[in-house]
């Protein structure tokens, strides 16, 4: 039996390492449409229809643009905002003085073949005509072959603590930045190819990205944007036939493997890692400069007259952090590497690699084996953030005053609250909390100590309390319901049922359905596990992409159950195969 104490500590214990996100606040955070409400449970595995998309952008087709000629990105913001590296020679060196270098991609080997286009991207946000995917001239504008109307390719300097130690200049090793799109919303998209080739930052890499990781990063950037997570997008995804030499798990098993590019977008790719380079190298008036320039661009609420601006700008990013972190924590996310250099100063989820959403519950959940030593495990995510942004706040202390200096540190401290509070919330979305009582941390400590002592699925067991009844419940009826069959084995199962039953039904004006509406729109019934990521990348290596197709559809409606996805098992119990999956830093 526990002890009451125990379980209480565990609450505190998960409240720390654990964050999720309400659908309401989902709709307010970021600036994509919300997903739930026009999402019909019943209905829905018809693809993106025109009335869809048209109700979603409110831009006719016929608007789009039809010619790739006609499009045009723009780098005048970037290149007047900042000194350029000042040695133009595309070879790994060490950079001064600058916040980027002119690269010019390296095209890929053909023949190149599109194995995946975001119609949402291409048409929502690019304005483009998804049928311009079709043509030959997209092949190569989204592989590097080709430069788009108006780009000045860079390659941005950045360092990084990685795995907790400074490890210098890092920079775009393999990305390129095309430009800026402002598309007919008003909103400005940077475009960045990666897997582009060699840049003055590649050190001792190829400069390419293989296949296997580049239909992670696609798939999951635009998952986890329909669950509601601020993340970079990815508008395409163009394999090759070249030939990319990688050891993926580091025991000396070298293949041969394919190139490919990811063509994806963020409102911008400035990191923590961005703003420390300038700090560790003394280059205190371009800090300032970067600094200005992410605040007037991308803060519009901080004036850039205010003494404080920059602590301001410190206070956001260390509160959309933490959301961000929970949110991640919501959805059973584990980023994999979450280095300094891979944290977005706009706190958005960027650099997909060793990802992991985990199954069983298990705190401890270490998405990437080449992390021994669990740094970057689930639960040790909140932590990290507190890590990150402390060497945020040392690259800001240049250019804070000591007052300033030591307020930073208060708002550090704050830190854990907002995490407590929104991670909080988020569970009791999860859970279909109304109001506030004094047990619900309790409730959800207990729920999750339940889960971790049965290995219970992370997202089943929340979608299945989402659509089982109230009455399903009380009766335990758990037909076809596998992880809360699974949930249901443990001793305690009965007294928490109880406790969260009783809790429900003291929620005025709330119905039974309206709970599973709310909980179904919070907990997805598909996530990208490595298991379905990893058949649809054998077929892909074999050029036949359909299956990553079929998951990047599915995976844009990942509250919505759906008759493809439940013919492929994606909401079933994982295959005994999938255990034995491994995911590393290699890519
Ligand atoms: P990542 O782990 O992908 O975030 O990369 C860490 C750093 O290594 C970044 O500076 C990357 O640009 C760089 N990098 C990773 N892979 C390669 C590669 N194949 N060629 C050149 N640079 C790379
Ligand atoms: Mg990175």
């Amino acid at each position: 039996m526990w002890s009451p104490d125990k379980v209480l500590v565990f609450a505190l214990v998960a409240a720390f390492s654990f964050t999720p996100v309400h659908v309401l606040e989902f709709c307010q955070s970021t600036d994509h449409d919300c997903h739930s409400d026009s999402h019909d449970d019943t209905a829905s595995n018809s693809q993106l229809s025109l009335h869809t998309f048209k109700s979603r952008w409110n831009i006719s087709v016929s608007n789009l643009i039809q010619d790739l000629h006609q499009f045009r990105v723009s780098c005048k913001k970037l290149l007047e905002a900042f000194p350029i590296d000042e040695v133009n020679v595309n070879v790994a060196r060490s950079v001064k003085n600058c916040i980027f270098s002119k690269s010019i991609p390296t095209p890929l080997k053909g023949p190149l073949r599109l194995a995946a286009a975001s119609k949402d991207v291409i048409e929502g946000t690019l304005d483009l005509d998804v049928a311009v995917t079709q043509s030959d001239d997209f092949l190569h504008y989204a592989s590097g072959g080709r430069l788009l109307s108006g780009s000045v390719p860079l390659a941005h300097r950045y360092g990084g603590h990685q795995f907790g130690y400074w490890a210098g200049q890092l920079g775009d090793g393999r990305a390129h930045s095309l430009g800026q799109y402002t598309n007919r919303k008003g909103e400005v998209w940077e475009l960045q190819l990666k897997g582009s080739g060699k840049t003055p930052y590649s050190r001792s890499g190829d400069g390419r990205a293989v296949i296997r990781s580049s239909v992670r990063e696609f798939l999951c950037s635009e998952a986890m944007y329909f669950l509601g997570i601020p993340t970079s997008r990815a508008a395409s995804l163009i394999v090759s036939d070249e030939p990319v030499i990688r050891d993926q798990f580091y025991n000396g098993n070298v293949k041969t493997e394919r190139g490919a590019v990811v063509l994806r977008l963020a409102k911008s790719w400035f990191r923590i890692g961005s703003l420390e380079i300038l700090a560790q190298s003394g280059e205190i008036d371009l800090l300032r400069k970067l600094l200005n320039f992410v605040i007037d661009e991308h803060f519009s609420s901080i004036t850039s007259e205010d003494p404080d601006k920059y602590l301001v700008f410190f206070s956001t990013v260390v509160s959309e952090t933490a959301h961000l972190i929970a949110q991640w924590m919501s959805v059973g996310f584990a980023h994999g590497v979450c280095n300094t250099d891979n944290f977005s100063l706009l706190s958005v989820t960027i650099d997909y690699g060793p990802f992991g959403f985990m199954e069983s519950y298990n705190p401890n959940f270490v998405p990437n084996t080449s992390d021994d030593e669990g740094r970057y495990s689930i639960g040790a995510q909140a932590n990290v953030g507190l890590f990150n942004l402390e060497k945020l706040m040392v690259a800001l202390s240049p250019v804070l005053s000591q007052k300033q200096q030591n307020q930073a540190k208060i708002i550090l401290k704050g830190y854990v609250d907002i995490y407590h509070l929104r991670i909080h919330q988020l569970f009791k979305g999860k859970l279909g909390l109304l109001d506030e009582e004094q047990d619900d941390g309790y409730l959800i400590a207990f729920l999750l100590k339940m889960m971790e002592d049965t290995q219970s699925d992370f997202t089943m067991t929340f979608r299945q309390l989402s659509e089982a009844s109230a009455q399903q419940l009380q009766d335990r009826t758990f037909t076809q319901m596998w992880a809360l069959e699974d949930l249901s084995s443990h001793k305690r199962f009965s007294d928490w049922l109880s406790m969260y039953l009783l809790r429900l039904s003291r929620q005025q004006n709330d119905t039974d359905l309206d709970r599973q509406h709310r909980m179904k729109n919070v907990n997805p019934r598909y996530v990208l596990r490595n298991w379905m990521a990893e058949s649809a990348i054998s077929k892909a290596e074999k050029n036949d992409f359909s299956e990553v197709e079929m998951l990047h559809h599915i995976l844009s409606f990942p509250f919505v159950s759906q008759e493809t996805a439940e013919e492929v098992h994606y909401a079933a119990r994982p295959p005994l195969w999938a255990n034995r999956l491994k995911v590393s830093c290699s890519s």
